[in-house]
C-alpha cells in the first residue's frame, strides 16, 4: 500500500510503498478514507535528533477516519464496512485515567511504550491502518469522514480545552482565541456553540481573520504591538475571562497574559517554544489560572461528534490525495492553509 511517510530527520516526508498491514489478536484493520494535517506534525519534524521520540520511518497522520477492513481475532461488536473516527491519545485502557475515558493521560502509556497512530504507531497517511483496539474507534455514523475527520484533534483538542473554562465564561464575558487554524477556527465554533462569552480572534494572517468572523467570531484582530490595548478598550479595562492560545510563542504569550482578568484562564495549547513568567510579581492580574491541556478524553470525542451533528460544527477543508499530501505539509509550514488540510487516500 501507499503511505506518507517521515524517514529521517530534517528531510520532507514522502510517498512510499510498503506492505499492507493484517490486523493481529484484538485489533481492527480500516481502509482509510480521510486523514488530517495536524501542525503537531511539522513540530516533530522539526525537533532535532536528540529531541525525536517517534521513531523512524514514521507513518504521519493522527486524525484519522476509515471503514472497518478486517477484524482480528477476538474482536466483538464491530461489523466491517462500518465507518468509524480514530481516537487518537491510546492508553493502557485499564488505569484509573483511561477507566475515566482520559486515554490523553493514561498512566501507564509511557511505561509501556503505547503511543499515538501518527505520533510513535503507524498512522492514518496511508491506505490502511491497524488499530490496536475497538476501544479507540467511535462510529463517525452518517457523519462526512472528509468534513469530520479532524474533529479527531482540532475539534477534540480545542473542545477539551474550553471544556475547563466553562465556568469562567457566562454571559457578559469575553474568550479570545489567539491563532485561527486548524483549531483554532474550531476553537471559535465550540466557543460560540457552548458558552455566551463575546468571541475575539487574534491572527498574523488577513486570510485567517476573514476566516475568524466566517465561523463566527464577533471581533477579529491583528495579533500585533497594540492588540492588548484594543483588547482592555473592548472590555471597559478589566481584560478578558480566558484566553486560548493556539501558538505558543512568546509574543503570543506575553500578550495573553497581559490581556487576561483577575482570576481568568491562560490556557496554553500551542507547542511554541515561549515561557511565562508567573508569581505575584510578575502577573499583570491577581490568581489568574493557567492550563496547558493535551488533546481530549474518549467520551470528549463522542460529545464532539454529537455536536457536529447537531450544530454542524464546520472545519474549512482543502482536500489532497496521498499523492499530494507533501503538498500539503509545504503549505502548512509556509502558513498557506485556510483552515484544515485532509488527506483523502
Ligand atoms: P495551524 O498552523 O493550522 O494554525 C496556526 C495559526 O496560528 C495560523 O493561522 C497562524 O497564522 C497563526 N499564528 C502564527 N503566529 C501567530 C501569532 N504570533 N499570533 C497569532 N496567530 C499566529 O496549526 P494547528 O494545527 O491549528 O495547531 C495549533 C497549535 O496547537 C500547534 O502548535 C500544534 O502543534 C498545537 N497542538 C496542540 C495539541 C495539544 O494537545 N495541546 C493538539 C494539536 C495541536
Ligand atoms: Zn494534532
Amino acid at each position: 500500500m501507499k503511505a506518507l511517510q517521515y524517514r529521517s530527520i530534517g528531510s520532507a516526508p514522502e510517498i512510499v510503498e510498503i506492505d499492507t498491514p493484517e490486523p493481529g489478536p484484538g485489533q481492527i484493520r480500516l481502509k482509510v478514507t480521510a486523514a488530517g494535517v495536524c501542525h503537531s506534525d511539522e513540530y516533530i519534524m522539526s525537533l532535532p535528533e536528540d529531541q525525536y521520540i517517534y521513531g523512524l520511518p514514521l507513518t504521519l497522520g493522527h486524525e484519522g477516519a476509515g471503514t472497518v477492513d478486517m477484524i482480528g481475532e477476538g474482536v466483538k461488536h464491530i461489523e466491517e464496512g462500518q465507518s468509524m473516527a480514530i481516537y487518537g491519545p491510546w492508553g493502557c485502557g485499564l488505569c484509573y485515567e483511561c477507566s475515566s475515558g482520559r486515554e490523553n493521560y493514561c498512566r501507564n502509556a509511557a511505561k509501556y511504550g503505547i503511543a499515538p497512530p501518527g505520533l510513535g504507531a503507524p498512522g492514518a497517511m496511508a491506505e490502511y491502518i491497524i488499530v490496536d483496539s475497538a476501544r479507540h474507534l467511535v462510529p463517525l455514523g452518517d457523519l462526512d469522514p472528509v468534513q469530520n475527520v479532524s474533529l479527531t484533534d482540532a475539534g477534540l483538542t480545542p473542545y477539551h480545552a474550553i471544556k475547563g473554562s466553562l465556568e469562567k465564561l457566562p454571559s457578559g464575558s469575553t474568550a479570545v482565541v489567539i491563532g485561527v487554524g486548524g483549531l483554532g477556527h474550531v476553537a471559535i465554533q465550540i466557543l460560540r456553540s457552548l458558552t455566551a462569552a463575546t468571541v475575539v480572534a487574534l491572527d498574523i494572517d488577513p486570510a485567517k481573520l476573514d476566516l475568524a468572523t466566517s465561523v463566527g467570531a464577533q471581533y477579529a484582530f491583528p495579533s500585533e504591538h497594540g492588540t492588548v490595548d484594543i483588547i482592555k478598550d473592548l472590555t471597559r479595562g478589566l481584560g478578558v475571562d480566558a484566553v486560548f492560545d493556539f501558538v505558543t510563542n512568546q509574543a503570543t504569550l506575553d500578550m495573553g497574559q497581559a490581556m487576561v482578568r483577575s482570576q481568568g484562564d491562560q490556557v496554553l495549547v500551542g507547542v511554541g517554544s515561549g515561557t511565562l513568567k508567573v508569581g505575584l510579581t510578575a502577573t499583570a492580574s491577581w490568581e489568574t489560572s493557567i492550563r496547558a491541556p493535551y488533546w481530549g478524553s474518549r467520551t470528549e470525542l463522542f460529545e464532539v461528534l454529537d455536536l457536529a451533528r447537531d450544530e454542524g460544527l464546520n472545519v474549512h477543508t482543502e482536500v489532497f490525495s496521498l499523492e499530494d499530501a507533501p503538498a500539503a505539509y509545504e503549505k502548512l509550514k509556509s502558513n498557506q492553509l485556510v483552515g484544515r488540510a485532509v488527506v483523502v487516500p
